[in-house]
């Protein structure tokens, strides 16, 4: 395999830049352009230490350098690799790296790095990709799972099922291939138990998917209600300033005001609406016709009704609309005389959230009633591990493929038959983590890396 070079560091002006080398020839071309003032030759250098130097290329000096020399295997790339920290210039930074290309080694690929690594076995697929989501990570929790995943928390729990499944497949293999030995027979009943056990590993692997989602990006929340309800004083006791100012004029709130509130370790992106109603005012039915779409997109939805008055017939056809929606009810006003309470909405079996907007009394059921029903009640968002869209469809077909096997299995088809859907999910599984994905999977997960990693 060639020697590969490119600058590790972002390219613009800082205190320094590094310069990664790795291959075969990574220790001899660092050689040819690295004159160690220590005068021991490069060449020499243990695997994990490091020379102060100058860079000299066609007799001219580019730069003071340090050089750090890892030794294959014992590298991040496997290989042996040469790394030279150089001045944090973009001119003196490219002098380098053009010294390193025409000493012999090739410009790297974007993630060719990392790919190697894996190549090399360094790394399982799934860690590979989490070392992006470490690069990219914009928060705490992000940062949290792309660790985990990086540990290979997720490439544990794939491998863990997907083990299970390889048995599975040997003992069938063998009662299908040697039917005449005195194997003990594989059970129906035993089978469908391994699968529903594997099919249940997978569920929750793809929950921990959508919550990890949920906690790297936020949940598009709608607040809705008809005008004077308390909307944007709930918004603005979540928020904790005043946001929006609170009149009495029903209709007052004529955009959508947006704003990111953090409740029980969840960011809800809130958006409070102008209140859905009839109205002739056409700023304010634009303003209507947003808070529709709003509402559409919303994955959750917050619908905040006023207990000091009877419900109206814009309060019902609201509850009609958020019928099909992950909702929570809220009965503002409980400070005044309540003429409402959580038996009048029963019916629409939604959880009922108690709240003043106007003392501040309520935030901590609202939470729970949130945290509940995004099913996260039980989730620790530090040791979510989530996985990207490419690992999430490997999940997904393979959980069919076992479903289907289930149903054949059900339905008196033969194992063999059985066998083939099993061995299916496998095959999904070992993509995931790179055991067994082609090169044009593999290509595609490295093409979305940065040059130098
Ligand atoms: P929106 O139109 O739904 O956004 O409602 P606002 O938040 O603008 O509130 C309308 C009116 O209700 C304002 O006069 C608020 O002071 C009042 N209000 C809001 N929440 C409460 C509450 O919990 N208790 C009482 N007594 N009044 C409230």
């Amino acid at each position: 395999m060639s020697t590969i070079c490119a600058i590790s560091t972002p390219v613009a002006v800082g205190g320094i830049s590094v310069i990664r080398i790795s291959g075969n020839d990574a220790v001899n071309i660092a050689e040819k352009i690295f004159v160690p003032f220590s005068k021991k030759p490069v060449s020499q250098m243990l695997g994990h230490t490091c020379a102060y130097g100058k860079i000299v290329f066609n007799g001219r000096t580019i730069d003071d350098a340090l050089l750090t020399v890892f030794l294959a295997p014992k590298s991040y790339t496997g290989e042996n690799v040469a790394e030279i920290s150089c001045h944090g210039g973009i001119f003196v930074t490219k002098e380098v790296l053009r010294a390193c290309i025409a000493s012999g080694a090739e410009p790297a690929e974007p993630g060719e790095f990392t790919k190697r690594a894996f190549l090399n076995g360094k790394l399982s697929l799934t860690q590979a990709e989490a070392v992006m989501d470490v690069i990219s990570a914009e928060g705490k929790q992000a940062l949290n799972s792309a660790n985990l995943a990086h540990e290979g928390v997720l490439f544990k729990k794939i491998k863990s099922t997907t083990d299970d499944l390889v048995k599975i497949l040997s003992e069938l293999a063998a009662w299908v291939d040697y039917p005449e030995e005195d194997l003990p027979s594989v059970e129906n009943d035993v089978l469908a138990t391994s699968l529903n056990t594997a099919i249940s590993q997978l569920n929750l692997i793809l929950c921990d998917y959508d919550s990890g989602l949920i906690f790297r990006n936020g949940v598009d929340t709608a607040i809705v209600g008809r005008a004077n309800v308390g909307k944007s004083s709930l918004m603005n006791m979540l928020l904790g300033f005043d946001r929006s100012i609170v009149t009495d004029i029903a209709g007052t709130t004529r955009d959508v005001i947006e704003e990111s509130a953090r409740l029980g370790g969840v960011v809800l992106k809130l958006s409070d609406t102008a209140g859905i109603r009839q109205t002739d005012d056409k700023v304010e039915s634009m303003g209507v016709d947003l808070a529709k779409k709003k509402l559409e997109n919303a994955r959750l939805v917050i619908a905040v009704f006023d207990a000091s008055e009877e419900l109206t017939h814009e309060d019902k056809r609201l509850l009609d609309e958020i019928k099909d929606k992950q909702c929570v009810i809220v009965l503002n006003k409980t400070d005044l005389q309540a003429k409402i309470s959580e038996d009048d909405f029963a019916e629409y079996k939604k959880p009922v959230v108690l709240i003043s907007a106007k003392e501040q009394k309520g935030k901590k059921d609202l939470e729970n009633a949130v945290l509940s029903i995004l099913r996260l009640d039980n989730v620790n968002s530090d040791t979510t591990v989530f996985a990207n869209e490419r690992q999430k469809n490997c999940v997904e077909k393979a959980k069919n493929s076992l479903e289907l096997a289930l149903n054949a299995l059900n339905l008196g088809e033969t194992l063999d038959a059985v066998t083939v859907t099993i061995s299916k999910a496998c095959d999904f599984l070992l993509e995931l983590t790179g055991e067994k994905a082609t090169e044009a999977v593999i290509d595609e997960v490295f093409h979305n890396f940065c040059v130098g990693k």
